[in-house]
């Protein structure tokens, strides 16, 4: 996979404001938040998009679904509710070939294209 922006994020090389980090996934605040909550939850492992998820990676999917949970009760938007995203190649979006969800919140949302 190629080297991304957030390849450098993974290994600290640069800043971002993380607020999660285990051996497997990261966890970092939007540059360019969309919501009053917009944290993007990353593996640390290199796969740039979710067609290039593998059976094997499974937990690993999980876990970062986990992880956006627990960020969201941290973040106290759980109970109001909050929107999970992973945008995928050129008609999903995706602009970061590093695969991630968006954790997205703390306002009333619209659309599910609105955001
Ligand atoms: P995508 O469109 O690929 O699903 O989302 C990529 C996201 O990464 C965008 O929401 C964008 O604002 C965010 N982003 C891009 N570059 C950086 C960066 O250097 N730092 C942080 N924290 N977020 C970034």
């Amino acid at each position: 996979m190629a080297e991304t922006i957030f390849s450098k994020i993974i290994r600290h090389e640069l800043p971002a404001d993380i607020v999660y980090e285990d051996d497997d996934v990261i966890a970092f605040r939007d540059i360019n938040p969309q919501a009053p909550v917009h944290v993007l939850v990353v593996p640390k492992e290199a796969i740039a998009t979710v067609n290039d998820i593998q059976p094997g990676q499974a937990e690993l999917i999980g876990k970062m679904v986990l992880t956006a949970q627990k960020i969201a009760t941290e973040e106290g938007i759980a109970e109001d509710g909050y929107r999970l995203v992973i945008n995928c190649n050129r008609h999903g979006c995706q602009e970061v070939f590093h695969l991630h969800l968006h954790l997205v919140g703390g306002r009333q949302l619209h659309g599910i294209s609105a955001i």
